[in-house]
């Protein structure tokens, strides 16, 4: 069964705090991820692709990542689109709607620092070219902590939002902090959205539920060789030891009656 990855990064950019250094990944990292992706075999798809294949058993190639970017940051215009579009890859950026034009106060409001978010131009200049949009609720709350109405009001009315700016269906969804309970789950799919994002994460196949669908977390700080393994052994944290341990353990469970 073919097997993808998806990727989640957040802003792209140097960090300005020790706190950012899990969120912000600078531009020359994040070229060399998307260089260095392609050169080892890894296919760039679409989220586009990924619901074609789940949905209508459309074939996907081996080996196939897509790229997320969460929360919308004016940095995902100015580094990521340039680095994307130069090599020809796809990518998907959710937006938290209330902070478009703005900035992310829900992080400022915990002590990061202040970051300017996208603004609806350079959102439609981005939306022409290889990158698509996300929903990723109005205020970037903590849906299964608030009350089921305002939840799904959230949820409806970041699709909305983004429908009418853009002009075309917004298909595609991304938990806010990876937190949702089942209702929040139901919510996403009434609301018409045909995938979701969570931050769980592991590979992704046609078992999957689509509203579920599992991510690998690029830290900012990821050099490569990092990026890589947790590609190839879809888990969020990569370490020099890891693959002697898996194989390790391999082993022994082959040994063992
Ligand atoms: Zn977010």
């Amino acid at each position: 069964m073919t097997r993808f990855l998806i990727l989640m990064y957040h802003m792209v950019s140097n960090p300005e705090a020790d706190s950012e250094i899990k969120y912000a990944c600078s531009p020359e990292q994040f070229n060399t991820h998307m260089l260095k992706l392609k050169q080892h075999g890894f296919n760039p798809v679409s989220l586009e692709q990924i619901e074609q294949y789940l949905l209508h058993n459309k074939a996907l190639p081996d080996n196939a990542v897509a790229i997320t970017l969460d929360d919308g940051f004016a940095d995902n215009y100015t580094h990521a689109f340039p680095i994307l579009s130069e090599h020809q890859i796809p990518a998907t950026i959710f937006l938290a709607t209330s902070c478009i034009d703005s900035n992310n106060r829900w992080m400022n409001q915990r002590g990061f620092p202040t970051r300017k978010m996208l603004t609806w131009q350079q959102i439609l200049e981005m939306n022409a070219s290889n990158i698509s949009f996300g929903a990723h609720t109005v205020n970037h709350v903590k849906l299964p902590e608030i009350d089921a109405s305002m939840a799904n009001n959230e949820i409806l009315s970041s699709k909305k939002v983004i429908e009418d700016k853009l002009g075309q269906p917004c298909k595609h969804f991304a938990y806010p902090y990876g937190l949702f309970n089942s209702k929040n789950r139901d919510s996403v799919e009434v609301a018409g959205f045909t995938l979701a994002c969570s931050t769980r994460s592991g590979f992704n196949n046609a078992n999957r539920d689509p509203y579920v669908l599992h991510r690998i977390e690029v830290y900012g700080n990821d050099p490569w060789w990092k990026l890589k393994q947790k590609m190839t052994f879809g888990i969020n944290d990569a370490s020099l030891f890891f693959p002697a341990k898996y194989y390790m353990n391999r082993f022994i469970n082959r040994l063992t009656p």
